[in-house]
């Protein structure tokens, strides 16, 4: 591969577009947010997609669409299946039946490949940020909802059907009873999740606080915010016990906007997993934050899975 060469990495969200363009070193060399159009016709978002590509390409490399050193497109979206390069359904997106592949492939003109956001941010993280020095490790993305990637043997782990590594939906023991997004009761995503803290916050407190306000008490030693970081963290690690004696990962690798909490919070969750854990696997499995940015791990994501898929 050519050290000039280049790719997209693009994460199509329920509100809005992510896209960057990178090198092969994972540099980000031009970055755009574009609101997400929620229409019923997909197709035309791409072709807008790329019309704004040819833009960044344009204003700030000096190329355009078509150009040789242009690898591909990396896109991820709601329930994007890699196998099948279709959305099924995306009712965020009010999307069915989308050939996305195809319409990146027709618009960008050049290879594309899709994938679910938690997917891109672990193969992210695994060719330029925390998961480097991992063979086996998993992502979790602790944002509007809780997503997982799964690095085994130094490959992404996808099941079949691409139907697998949805650790946000495992059950957790606990106490309460708390419904999570996808109909299930006591899901890892019903406490974990962005909703599900804030919830926690205002069982504890009676007060609307931001992730921030709770991290920075924290670390300001502030009782009430130790209990719920307490609660939370023994939440996650319950969840890292069940997947963590599955797959034996030598590492859990925090993303998304939660990660903010930063490696105090790691801490207690580490210990907490360290006491409930399978005895054979005390102390042996690290928890580490996420290093590219928690906004855009699926757009670095996307641009590392087409390198490596090109490479192959
Ligand atoms: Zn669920």
């Amino acid at each position: 591969m050519n050290k000039d060469q280049i790719a997209f990495g693009i994460d199509i969200g329920g509100t809005n577009t992510k896209m960057g363009i990178f090198d092969l070193e994972g540099k980000l060399l031009c970055f755009r947010t574009i609101p997400t159009a929620k229409s019923q016709d997909p197709e035309l978002f791409i072709e807008q997609l790329a019309q704004e590509s040819e833009h960044m390409l344009s204003s700030e490399l000096n190329i355009k669409l078509g150009d040789a050193r242009i690898v591909g497109v990396g896109a991820g979206a709601p329930m994007a299946n890699y196998f099948t390069g279709a959305v099924e359904h995306a009712p965020n997106l009010g999307w069915k039946n989308v050939p996305l592949k195809k319409h990146f492939e027709k618009y960008f003109r050049c290879p594309a490949v899709i994938e679910n956001d938690a997917n891109l941010a672990a193969v992210g993280e695994k060719k330029w940020g925390s998961g480097k020095e991992f063979t086996d490790f998993i992502l979790i993305t602790l944002g509007t909802g809780v997503g997982a990637g799964l690095i085994l043997n130094s490959k992404l782990y996808r099941g079949f059907n691409a139907l697998g590594g949805e650790g946000g939906h495992v059950i957790i023991p606990h106490e309460k009873k708390r419904l999570c997004s996808c109909g299930g009761m006591n899901h890892l995503e019903s406490y974990l999740s962005a909703k599900g803290i804030k919830e926690t916050i205002s069982e504890l407190t009676h007060e609307d606080w931001t992730i921030e306000k709770l991290g920075s008490l924290f670390r300001a030693g502030d009782l009430k915010a130790t209990a719920i970081i307490n609660q939370i963290a023994t939440e996650l690690a319950s969840g890292f016990v069940s997947i963590g004696v599955l797959f034996g990962p030598q590492a859990f690798v925090i993303g998304g906007g939660v990660s903010k909490l930063g490696d105090t919070f790691n801490q207690v969750v580490q210990k907490k997993m360290d006491e409930l854990i399978h005895f054979s696997l005390k102390g042996k499995i690290k928890i580490v934050t996420a290093t590219l940015s928690s906004e855009k791990g699926a757009v670095y994501g996307g641009a590392a899975l087409i390198f490596d898929e090109a490479s192959k």
